[in-house]
């Protein structure tokens, strides 16, 4: 177990790949009723289309859902990633994603039956009202990997599909803004029960499709688009620029045309594979059409979607860059003491510093270096930063250093009668004084300095040491920040010990 959840994003991304095999299928309801709004929107396309494209500011809440004993939930992490390839695969349309808040749910009927009553309820219960609500839960129905449910208007999506490469996040948030399948009609086929895997069948539908209707559960009876775009307003999708689709990708799980298909008039069918909206599988890039990005701009500007425009973000400004990981080396000389650094990364407004191995430890960072007291002596670490911005981590893939601790400690406390040696507070903010307390069972004079890592005083004055108990202090107004070695030194002998200036 120790080394996995450091390698959670990595693990993650393999059982991703694994995973959506089986749990692929879309949920979401595209009868009439969901079609409504876009019918509706798209009176307002060309009023869309002749708009200065201006970024449009998403907020999204994500639910993480863990059981009632609050186990399964997904790392922070794999949200923020997810967030960040959101964005990246929505650049082109000018939607930018930000987190809102990500809101922690302990409730096993939502994590394995979102559908059912009781998790309906819960989602209901704690939908944030001013964002987009992704719930990531463990389960929510055989062969279902997210689903879009205009009644309670969230977005449900598995932990296993979060972040994958058949971009089920970004499908389901395409329907969020009205956008329907390509293959519309083709989602499973009702008329032969011994057809199981949806969309076109050779053996079922043959070279020409002569019907002009097909028919599923999730979408009821749907008109068949034609080549010529004839129809193209109320068939399938109702969107013009996607080709016919007749499940094509469902059929052959994969992402290339494999079958010579005429439609009712004779003319060769050529569906667009790689749409976000199909069910084509491992294309990797997909993308929406300009028509189906028009759709979610309108869905967006729409009275409906009123409720998510209230935020203050304005500007896009994503990490991009990884973390470059500065210290510690492939030795720690002392183990309660190490400190970690790397360099700023341009728009990261926190860090995540990941440390497992002999130990597990996660710390949420403010700065870009971190004083760590909690490892083991000799033990052997991974480490790995992860730079977070409102837009999610970067999507680039981090270092991950190895290094060793040793048996050192920071405190080398060898002075003849002097006992109770403690900094405080530590670490320090610049400004404050450093306390130096001690006991000695005798006066003497000393010497206390501050040194640099390299060695350098930066700063020094000459201390009597009281009998008994003493407070020394130390004034840092002029220290810059990072990790400095406290040195006392006196005729019985010297310590040091390690202070953090933040
Ligand atoms: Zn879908």
């Amino acid at each position: 177990m120790k080394y996995t959840q450091f390698f959670s994003l990595i693990v993650c991304l393999l059982m991703v790949s694994i995973g959506t095999s089986q749990n692929h299928r879309c949920g979401t309801d595209q009868s009439d009723a969901f079609m409504t709004e876009l019918r509706e929107n798209k009176k307002l396309f060309e009023a869309t289309r002749n708009k200065s494209r201006v970024d449009r500011f998403i907020p999204i809440t994500f639910h993480s859902v863990a059981t009632t004993q609050g186990e399964g939930r997904v790392n922070d992490l794999v949200i923020y990633s997810a967030l960040c390839t959101m964005n990246e695969r929505y650049a082109d349309t000018e939607m930018r994603f930000y987190l809102e808040d990500i809101n922690y749910v302990d409730n096993t009927n939502l994590y394995n039956a979102p559908g059912g009553q009781q998790g309906r309820a819960a989602i209901d219960n704690v939908k944030s009202p001013n964002s987009l609500n992704v719930f990531i839960v463990e389960d929510a129905g055989t062969g279902v990997g997210g689903y879009y449910t205009r009644g309670l208007d969230v977005v449900v999506i598995l932990k296993t599909t979060l972040a994958d490469d058949r971009y089920t996040l970004e499908h389901e948030i395409g329907h969020f803004f009205t956008l329907g399948h390509t293959h519309r009609g083709w989602d499973q086929i009702a008329s032969d029960p011994s057809v199981t895997q949806g969309g076109y069948d050779p053996a079922v539908h043959g070279d020409t499709i002569t019907i002009t209707t097909v028919a599923s559960s999730q979408s009821g009876s749907v008109l068949i688009e034609l080549m010529d775009g004839s129809n193209c307003t109320e068939a399938a999708d109702e969107i013009c620029d996607t080709p016919p689709d007749y499940g094509f990708g469902f059929s052959c799980n994969c992402c290339t045309m494999i079958y010579d298909v005429w439609d009712s008039n004779g003319d060769k069918v050529e569906p667009m594979m790689d749409n976000v909206m199909s069910y084509s599988n491992n294309c990797n890039p997909y993308r929406f059409t300009e028509e189906q990005t028009v759709a979610m701009l309108t869905s967006f500007d729409s009275d409906r979607r009123n409720y998510l425009r209230g935020g203050s973000v304005d500007i896009y400004t994503p990490v991009t860059e990884a973390a470059v990981l500065l210290s510690p080396g492939l030795l720690a000389d002392n183990y309660n003491g190490v400190f970690f650094d790397w360099e700023d990364v341009p728009n990261a407004e926190s860090y995540i510093l990941q440390i497992d191995g002999d130990k597990e430890l996660e710390y949420r960072v403010s700065g870009s270096e971190f004083f760590v007291e909690d490892l083991d002596p000799n033990g052997t670490y991974f480490w790995q930063v992860a730079s977070v911005s409102k837009f999610g981590t970067s999507c680039q893939t981090e270092e991950v250093r190895l290094f060793t601790t040793g048996t050192g400690t920071t405190s080398l406390r060898d002075i003849e009668g002097v006992t109770n040696i403690g900094i405080y507070p530590n670490p320090v903010s610049t400004g404050l004084d450093i306390n130096i307390f001690l006991t000695a069972e005798a006066a003497m004079s000393s010497k206390v300095s501050l040194l640099d890592l390299n060695g350098k005083v930066v700063l020094t004055q000459n201390e009597t040491i009281q009998r008994g108990e003493n407070q020394i202090k130390l004034k840092t107004s002029s220290i810059t920040s990072g990790l400095y070695v406290v040195e006392v030194q006196t005729a019985n002998g010297r310590m040091t010990d390690k202070v953090f200036i933040k």
